[in-house]
C-alpha cells in the first residue's frame, strides 16, 4: 500500500478529508469524479487496518451504488437466512429465496474504495494524523497534520470533510456537538476457527440482555469453518460478555465449543441516530462521526457511503458557487435528512422497543413471530437498510399487522 503514501508538498487542496475509512474514501471518490482536488489524510500506515468491523452489508444497497459485484477476495460469504435466538435458545428464522447480504473483508473493501478514489484523481497521504482543525474568523480553513511522528504542518483547504469515525474528537473542535455517550455501545469482534453446527448461508443473531445488553451478538460464518463472532453491550466489559456468550449461551456455546479466537478487536458503535448538525463554516461531518449508523443493527457503512456522496455533491456545488459558509453547506444536512430521517426515526423507535424488553419478553416475542408467520411475511424482502420504508411495505400483510399490534402491546406493558 506504499503507493498511496505521498509527501506533503505544494498548495493545499480544495477539500481535505480526515480518515480513509470507507466513508472518507467514498467522499474522495465522488469529489474526484467531478474534478475537485481532494486530499485524504489517514493516520494509519495501511488502509483498512486495523479492522474492527463485521462487514455485513446489503447486496441490494451495494449494487445500487455500483459497488457490487466486488473484486475477487472481497466478498467472504453471502447469506439468505438470519437465525435469531433468545437468551434461552428459542429460535426464529427468516429465510429468503436468494442471498440478500454479503460479508466483506473490510480491509479489502476499504482498499478497493481508496484505489477507485486514487484512480479518479484523489490524493491519499497515509501515516499522517490530523492533530487539529484550523479556525479563522469562525471558518474551518485547514488542518494541522503530523506525519510519521515528525513536526506538525499546516495544510489549508476550502472545505474539510470529517470522516474520522466514532471518536468525533475533531468534530468538537469545529464547534459541533460530539456523539452522545448514551448512544454508544462497546463492541468486540473476534475471528474464530473451528465453528460447528452452523448453516453456511445463515447469520446467527443472539438477542437478550444476559449477553449483549442494548445490542446483540452475532456469528457470521465463512465457508472454511472460520467465522466472525462479536457483540455490543452498554453494560460491562465486552470481552467478558463474549466469553459468556461463547461458553454459556445455549446455542452459541454449542456452535463455539471448539472455537479458537485468532484475532480480536474492540471499538464503539454509535446507535443514537444522526447528530443534529453535521455542517459548519467550511466543514462537513460524515459517517460514524456524524452517527449516520442504523440504531437497530449498528450498520454504518451503507448510510455513511450514502451521506458521503451527498457531502461530495454539496462540497462541489459550494466550491463552484464560491460560498463555503454554513448557510451554503446546510443543504447537505437537508438532503441527508430528506432521504434518511423517516428510516432513522423508525429504527430509533425499534431500538427503544428492543431495549425495553426483558429477556423473557424477547423469548416470547420470537415464539409469537414464528406462530404468526412473520417469517413468511418477510420472505420476499431484500431491504435491510431502509427499515422504515420496509416496515411500511410489509404492514399491509395480515401477519405483520398482528405482529406489530403485539409488539405495541409488549412495548406498552414493558413501559407501563
Ligand atoms: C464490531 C463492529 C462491527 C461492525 N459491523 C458492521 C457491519 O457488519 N456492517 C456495517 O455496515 N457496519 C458495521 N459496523 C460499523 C462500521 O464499522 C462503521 O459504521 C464504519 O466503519 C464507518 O466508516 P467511517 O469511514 O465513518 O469510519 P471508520 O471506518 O472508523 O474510519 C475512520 C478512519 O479515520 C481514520 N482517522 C481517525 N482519526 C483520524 C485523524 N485524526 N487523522 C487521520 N485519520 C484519522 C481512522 O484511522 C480510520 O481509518 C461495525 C462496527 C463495529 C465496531
Amino acid at each position: 500500500m506504499t503507493k498511496y503514501t505521498r509527501q506533503l508538498t505544494g498548495a493545499g487542496p480544495d477539500v481535505i478529508i480526515i480518515g480513509a475509512g470507507p466513508v472518507g474514501s467514498y467522499a474522495a471518490l465522488n469529489l474526484a469524479k467531478v474534478g475537485v482536488n481532494a486530499t485524504v489524510f489517514e493516520e494509519h500506515p495501511k488502509i483498512g487496518h486495523p479492522s474492527h468491523c463485521a462487514g455485513h452489508l446489503s447486496i441490494r444497497s451495494l449494487s445500487s451504488m455500483g459497488l457490487y459485484p466486488l473484486p475477487k477476495g472481497t466478498v467472504e460469504n453471502t447469506f439468505r437466512t438470519a437465525n435469531f435466538y433468545s437468551s434461552k435458545g428459542t429460535k426464529f428464522s427468516i429465510r429468503l429465496s436468494k442471498p440478500v447480504t454479503a460479508a466483506l473483508n473490510r480491509a479489502r473493501f476499504d482498499q478497493y474504495l481508496a484505489k477507485q478514489a486514487e484512480a479518479a484523481g484523489a490524493r491519499f497521504i497515509l501515516n499522517t494524523r490530523v492533530q487539529s482543525i484550523i479556525m479563522n474568523d469562525g471558518f474551518v480553513t485547514g488542518v494541522n497534520v503530523q506525519q510519521n511522528g515528525e513536526k506538525q504542518e499546516q495544510v489549508a483547504s476550502k472545505i474539510t470533510v470529517d470522516a474520522e469515525g466514532v471518536s468525533s474528537r475533531l468534530l468538537r473542535q469545529a464547534g459541533l456537538r460530539g456523539l452522545k455517550p448514551r448512544g454508544l455501545v462497546y463492541a468486540v469482534e473476534a475471528e474464530v476457527e473451528n465453528v460447528r453446527d452452523v448453516e453456511q448461508d445463515a447469520v446467527e443473531v443472539y438477542l437478550g440482555k444476559a449477553y449483549a445488553s442494548g445490542f446483540y451478538g452475532w456469528l457470521i460464518p465463512r465457508l472454511d469453518g472460520t467465522a466472525k463472532v462479536g457483540l455490543g453491550t452498554n453494560r460491562g466489559n465486552p470481552r467478558d460478555c463474549l466469553q459468556a456468550l461463547m461458553t454459556k449461551h445455549p446455542v452459541a456455546s454449542r456452535q463455539l465449543s471448539e472455537a479458537k479466537i485468532t484475532q480480536i478487536s474492540y471499538h464503539a458503535i454509535t446507535l443514537g441516530g444522526p447528530i443534529n448538525k453535521a455542517y459548519a463554516n467550511g466543514f462537513l461531518a460524515v459517517g460514524d462521526c456524524a452517527s449516520q449508523v442504523k440504531p437497530t443493527t449498528g450498520g454504518g457503512v451503507i448510510f455513511g457511503l450514502t451521506c458521503a456522496k451527498i457531502a461530495a455533491e454539496t462540497a462541489s456545488e459550494a466550491l463552484k458557487q464560491g460560498d463555503v459558509s454554513s448557510d451554503a453547506l446546510q443543504v447537505y444536512q437537508n438532503r441527508c435528512s430528506g432521504l434518511l430521517s423517516f428510516d432513522f426515526n423508525v429504527m430509533l423507535k425499534l431500538r427503544r422497543f428492543l431495549d425495553s424488553l426483558s429477556d423473557d419478553k424477547v423469548d416470547e416475542m420470537l415464539r409469537v413471530c414464528s406462530r404468526l408467520g412473520v417469517d413468511k411475511a418477510l420472505s420476499s424482502e431484500d431491504e435491510i437498510d431502509f427499515q422504515g420504508k420496509m416496515m411500511l411495505r410489509v404492514m399491509g400483510k395480515p401477519s405483520m399487522l398482528a405482529a406489530i399490534s403485539y409488539f405495541a402491546m409488549l412495548y406498552l406493558s414493558a413501559n407501563a
